[in-house]
């Protein structure tokens, strides 16, 4: 075999003596294994100033800090005494005993910061405690003190100073060119620096922070202590993130079982976070993650964050997330190196899943602002297309008319989704594919199996029209054909779901080519169904009603909630008598051409179905059957059958919610709202690209164009 063979010259050479490493070079492996860079030693000493209690650090910065990097702080300061020990590896104030180890909260906590930074750069400390009448200065090398100047002993030396500890590295790498060079650019390595002290400026927004670069007058980064981690991210991070954030807190303790508040449980734990809604895109990730108040890095948060952002962001944007978690020490595990960012904790997976949920759930229920959002751009259109309807309630439209007006929702708009999404004036959503505002909405939805998976998932069984020697269905037919306006109907054929704007109106926003319209979605439905219904006259597939409901009861039920009957000078079950009758007599005509089974009970057991994949909402069955009555014009053939189609068209489109029901905050209906958005969506706007012959009358009220995008993406450019 191949792996047996051994080339002569390949023979490997005798062994060779082994030799212990000199220690100093020990010291400098390990101490490049904790200092990768400049950014990595500033980050240990943020942490040893936040835990001497700081409410002042200043950063300086000469050549991205490989030449000098300076903090000084105004802590509790270092005891004289202490000095000696201080860049010692393995010294430290803030462990004694192994058990220490796991009680621990505080920043760093072995001992190694210091002394690792003494054995790749030159270390000078000035430290000052309160109770000292001095402040101290003494200088370090390879973990020991070493005199300041030539000549003098390496004994710590009396100075004047404030109250605090100022610590300045030089030099940085000089002993270990491999990793000098290494190191980037100073500009790259001073991007890093204050990456790493915003992100401990946002989490310590009571302690102030500045930075600047040696000899420069100002400061790159200053901040004032703010009042709490959204002021910092504001001052910190720009206006476009913080008008975009919103904020949640999770901890083990839920609302259940409040007796886990308990503060010895070593599996308590917090959470606090704050992120950007959807309307914040941004590049790159920006995750801000400390656990127990340490910048930490965890691929499993950082990917169960994208992966809760995936269905709610476009591809390619990413949005804006501050984490902060606290644990009992005892449960983050310490074995992982105290300078490797990447930790691991108890019941990781439960408590990430928790947090992530939470997130989730906050901005699902954001979704609801940014509906608002589009209304208010929409405003000129709105009132039209949902009075249309002089048969829908209408007191339903008025009541929520301008309940969203206002200088907040004003404000709003220009950082709607549309503009956000709209790139380039002249990027067209023109794949089936593209992302909608709906999808970007976690919706749990029974019919639903993938929240990405594309519209055409649901395919549509073909319909034929039926054969049908009627004179008057062939002549409403050619009548529905006279009506059609090519250009609309083409619209609606190409068009691209960009997102529902009001459940309550029926408002839904599509694109064709370059152009925003606003379109009456029920509206559009309804004639849809009305064309379905004549397609199919005299063959229709049926809908079983099982058990069949009364004809009786639900007629008696319409009725009842009808509010104007006295009106008609009959009592309600007067009313409810002629329409079963009416129905009743003609219940062979329902039966063969309309597929309406009525029993000689009087029970209802089949509907016709106009479209197989789309059941209509049995709650309007009442209303429809009711409407049979008074509606239809019995006498006239032509009429008859125009009238009942009209009807069962009607029956056929979605209801408008009520104003009840949208803004019911009840877990139910909402999860109804959310599934018939998606049937709307993905049947309803599906079926109408197939089958929808748009009549020309749509465009009066019903579809109203409400941005060409190379506008909109001026009037953005300009913002
Ligand atoms: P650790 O932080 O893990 O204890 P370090 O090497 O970072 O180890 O620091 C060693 C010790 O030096 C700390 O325990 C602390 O007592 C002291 N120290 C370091 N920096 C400061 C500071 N800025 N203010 C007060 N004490 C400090
Ligand atoms: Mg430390």
């Amino acid at each position: 075999m191949a792996s047996g063979h051994r080339s002569p010259s390949l023979e490997p050479p005798g062994p060779q003596p082994i030799r212990r490493l000199h220690e100093s070079l020990i010291n400098r492996i390990a101490a490049g294994e904790i200092i990768h860079r400049p950014a990595s030693a500033l980050k240990e000493l943020l942490e040893n100033s936040l835990d001497a209690g700081s409410t002042s650090i200043q950063v300086t910065v000469k050549d991205g800090g490989m030449k000098l990097l300076q903090i000084q702080d105004n802590g509790c300061g270092i005891r004289k005494e202490d000095l000696p020990l201080l860049a010692e590896r393995f010294t430290t104030s803030k462990l004694t005993t192994f058990s220490d180890l796991s009680k621990l909260t505080t920043y760093g906590f072995r001992g190694e910061a210091l002394a690792s930074i003494s054995h790749v750069a030159h270390l000078t400390v000035i430290t000052k405690t309160k109770s000292s009448n001095c402040a101290w200065k003494a200088a370090y090398v390879d973990g020991g003190l070493v005199p300041s100047k030539a000549g003098y002993t390496p004994d710590p030396k009396p100075c004047a100073g404030n109250n605090g500890t100022t610590i300045t590295i030089e030099d940085m790498f000089y002993n270990t060119p491999t990793r000098l060079s290494a190191l980037r650019s100073s500009s790259e390595e001073y991007a890093r620096i204050l990456d790493v002290m915003t992100k401990y400026a946002v989490h310590n927004s009571k302690v102030s922070f500045s930075c600047k670069k040696a000899g420069s007058l100002s400061p790159e980064l200053s901040t004032p202590s703010c009042s709490d981690a959204s002021q910092a991210i504001r001052q910190l991070y720009g206006h476009s993130i913080a008008k975009e954030l919103l904020h949640i807190t999770a901890s083990s303790v839920s609302d259940d079982n409040t007796d886990m508040d308990d503060p010895e449980d070593p599996e308590a734990w917090s959470a606090d976070a704050y992120f950007t809604n959807a309307n914040y895109q941004g590049k790159k990730i920006a995750l801000l993650l400390f656990i127990n108040h340490r910048l930490v890095e965890s691929h499993r948060i950082k990917r169960s964050i994208e992966s809760t952002y995936s269905g709610i962001l476009p591809k390619g944007s990413s949005p804006f997330v501050y984490l902060s978690i606290n644990l009992d020490p005892r449960s983050v595990d310490v074995n992982v190196h105290p300078t490797k960012r990447e930790v691991h904790f108890l019941n990781e997976e439960a408590i990430i899943e928790r947090i992530s949920d939470a997130i989730q759930q906050r901005l699902a229920g954001q979704s609801q602002s940014r509906v608002f959002e589009y209304q208010t751009l929409l405003t000129g259109g709105i009132a039209q297309s949902a009075s249309r309807k002089g048969k829908e309630k209408a007191s339903n439209v008025d009541e929520l008319e301008g309940d969203d007006e206002g200088p907040e929702a004003d404000r709003r708009v220009s950082g709607s989704q549309v503009a956000k999404k709209v790139l380039s004036q002249h990027k067209v959503r023109t794949s089936l594919q593209d992302r909608t505002l709906d999808s970007m909405i976690p919706v749990a939805d029974p019919l639903r199996t993938n929240s990405d998976e594309p519209v055409t998932a649901i395919r549509l069984r073909d319909i034929k029209q039926s054969t049908c020697h009627f004179a008057s269905i062939t002549e409403l037919r050619r009548l529905a054909t006279k009506r059609i306006h090519h250009d609309l109907t083409e619209i609606i054929k190409k068009h691209t779901f960009v997102g529902m704007i009001d459940l309550s109106r029926c408002l839904t926003l599509i694109q064709h080519n370059k152009n925003l319209y606003m379109v009456n979605h029920a509206a559009l439905a309804e004639e849809m169904f009305y064309q379905l219904a004549l397609l199919q006259f005299g063959d229709y597939n049926r809908l079983k009603l099982d058990p069949p409901p009364s004809l009786r009861t639900l007629v008696k039920f319409a009725v009842d909630v009808e509010e104007d009957t006295a009106r008609s000078g009959m009592s309600n079950d007067e009313i409810v008598d002629r329409i079963v009758k009416t129905l009743m007599d003609r219940r062979e005509m329902l039966h063969e051409y309309f597929s309406l089974d009525i029993s000689e009970t009087g029970d209802v057991k089949t509907l016709p179905h106009l479209l197989r994949e789309y059941t209509p909402n049995l709650d309007k069955l009442p209303m429809f059957l009711m409407r049979l009555g008074p509606q239809v014009l019995w006498e006239s053939e032509q009429e008859c059958f125009g009238s009942f189609m009209r009807e069962l068209a009607y029956f056929y489109s979605p209801a408008p919610l009520s104003v009840v029901s949208a803004a019911a905050s009840d877990e139910d209906e909402q999860e109804k709202q959310k599934s018939e958005a998606w049937r709307i969506q993905n049947i309803l706007f599906h079926a109408m690209r197939k089958y929808l012959a748009a009549p020309k009358f749509l465009l009066d009220n019903d579809v109203v164009q409400v941005a060409s995008l190379p506008d909109l993406y001026r009037v953005f450019e300009r913002c």
